[in-house]
Formats: structure tokens, sequence, C-alpha cells
């Protein structure tokens, strides 16, 4: 098969990703073969190729917003038939017994592999993964739409219900990716009395403009004062400084939820006063759980979510990737791969 293949940490920008062909990967006991049709594009994969989060092992193959079609059963696999569409999520594996598997927070588990990181992912042909980590994609979703709900949707629709937010309350949304044009359509179909307020570079014309299409109450950039306090605020960008403005502009007793793996920038220090004091929080979103993607996928195809999306082939994912850390892909980048 053929795929896009990470040898090395390296810069983005020198291309790393290499096509290879790979041999198919066999499913084991209880999981299933898929061929994928699509693999978004996530900035974790920036991550893992500048080694801020690296693989377990090289080479590797990337991607963990996979969609496609079941093509073998392994022994025991019942859960799909062939042909099924389906797909697969960040999470790949979690070991169901520890203390956080136990209490439904399998995000957190210490064994758990990750999709394009511990286990080969969707910058491929074929893909396996265990029939227990793969999801029914609503009908309504074309291929392409499909590929990122399942981290920038999941992740973001973990990040918007660990914000606390409900219904009337102010939301801010500091960077205007993949998931947080995600989040502003749950955040409008939810709660629909809300305001959101989004907060992205003002250079970038295309996110702004995506912005406004969907129905944002403000928009201005990341330094920027909004004309009320926020309630609640989710961070997607990858820099620090977003954390100390979005605690800066929170309402006393609001919270900020941070969506990112790394930061590629430290976060400035802290006036306590300022950005903590009034019962003010802080908050990480780490990783997804199945349940998660359970909830979210139905939940998009009733709102409906319309993912903005833009395809590139298989063999061009090393320029989606450049693109995407300039910030320059409006929505989300999608790789298109080859029958
Ligand atoms: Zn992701
Ligand atoms: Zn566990």
């Amino acid at each position: 098969m053929k795929a896009m293949v990470l040898k090395n940490i390296s810069a983005v920008e020198e291309r790393p990703l290499e096509l290879m062909d790979l041999p198919e990967p066999v499913p084991r006991r209880g999981q299933i073969q898929v061929r994928v049709s699509t693999c978004g594009v996530c900035h974790t994969e920036l991550d893992e190729i500048e080694g801020r989060v690296s693989p377990s092992r090289f080479p590797m193959v990337l991607g963990h917003e996979i969609v496609g079609r079941v093509e073998r059963l392994g022994p025991g696999a019942g859960k799909f038939r062939k042909g099924d569409r389906v797909g697969i999520s960040w999470i790949n594996w979690a070991c169901g017994r520890c203390s956080f598997c136990l209490k439904g927070e399998e995000n957190l588990c210490d064994r758990a592999k990750w999709t394009g990181k511990d286990a080969f992912g969707g910058y491929a042909q074929h893909t396996v993964v265990s029939e227990d980590f793969a999801y029914a994609i609503p009908e309504r979703f074309a291929d392409v739409e499909a590929a990122p709900l399942l981290c920038a949707g999941v992740i973001g629709y973990r990040a918007l219900r660990l914000s606390g937010m409900q219904d009337g309350r102010v939301l801010g949304l500091y960077g205007f990716g993949a998931s947080a044009h995600i989040v502003i359509q749950v955040a409008r179909y939810q709660y629909p009395h809300c305001k959101v307020f989004v907060f992205t570079r003002s250079h970038r014309k295309e996110h702004r403009d995506l912005a406004n299409e969907l129905g944002a109450d403000w928009i201005g950039a990341p330094g920027d004062t909004p004309p009320q306090k926020l309630d609640c605020a989710i961070d997607f960008t990858p820099v620090g400084e977003s954390v100390r403005d979005a605690l800066g502009n929170l309402q006393k007793g609001g919270r900020l939820v941070v969506d990112a793996i790394r930061k590629v920038t430290p976060i400035p220090e802290l006036d306590y006063a300022e950005h903590l004091w009034h019962e003010k929080e802080l908050k990480s979103v780490a990783n997804v759980t199945r349940r998660d993607a359970q909830e979210f996928l139905p939940l998009a195809a009733q709102i409906p979510i319309m993912p903005e999306t833009r395809e590139f082939r298989l063999e061009e994912a090393n320029e989606a990737l450049i693109l995407l850390k300039e910030g320059g892909v409006r929505g989300a980048a999608v790789l298109r791969i080859p029958e």
C-alpha cells in the first residue's frame, strides 16, 4: 500500500514525509482492516513531526482523523461488516482496567495508544484498529466532511463541555482553525442565546470571514479586549500568549480550557490579581474518550455541522502541513487517499 511515512523528527518545512510502499497491515484478533478514503490533517501532526510529541517508533504513519470502509475482519471481530463506513480517532486503544479507565477517563490512561503516534494511522491506503475503537459515521456526511469531525470536532466538543458553557453565557474562542470552526456551530446549536467572541490573527482574512459566516458576535485579534468579559473560553492556539490574554479577559468565576497537546512558545508570567484571582479557573483538555466520539458524531449530524474543508492529495501531505503551520487553511485540511 502507498503511505506517507515519517522516518525522523524534522522541521516540517523540510517536507519530511516520504511516499513509500508498505505491506498491507493484517487485522489481528478483534481488529478490523480499513481501506482509508480520507484522513484529516491535525495540528498534532506538526507536534509529532517537530518532536514536541514524538511518535513512539519510526518509521511512523501519522494521521488520526480517518474515514474509510471495512475491508477485512480479524478473528473474533463482529461489530462491523465488510463495506461498512467507519471512522477512527486519536484514541487507538486503552487498557480498560486502570483507575482512569474504570471511571470513564480513558483519555488519561497511562497505557493508552494513540493513532498515528503509537499505531500506524491514516496517511496510508489501509490501517487496522480494534473494532471497539472505530465508529459508525452518520450518513449525511461525505467522507471528506466526516474526517475533521473525528479529532477537531470530537476534541472541540470535549473542550466545550469542560468549559462549563451554558446558555446565555459569553464564550471566547482563541484561534479559529479546524476545531474552533466546528465548536462555534455546536455552541450556536446547544446554547442559542449565548454570545461567541472569536480571537484570530488579524492578517488571516480567511479565518475572520469564516467566523463571520458562522455567526460570531464579535471578532478581534488575540490581544484585543472584547466588548464583554468571557464566562468561558477555549484556547486552540499553539502559542503561550493566548493563555494569559484569555485569563485576562475572563469574567469573575470564569474558566479557560486550553485545547492543545503542546504549546510552541512558553506561557508568559501571570499576574495573580489580574489573571487568576476572583476564582478564575484554568484547565487543559487531553485526548478524547470513545464516549466523546459516540456522543458527538450523532449530534454533528443532528445540528448539522457543516465542516469547511480543503482537500489535498495524499502525496501533498507535506504541503498541507506547511500551510497548516502558517495558519493558511480555512477550516480543515483533509487528505484524499487514492484507491
Ligand atoms: Zn488531532
Ligand atoms: Zn487504562
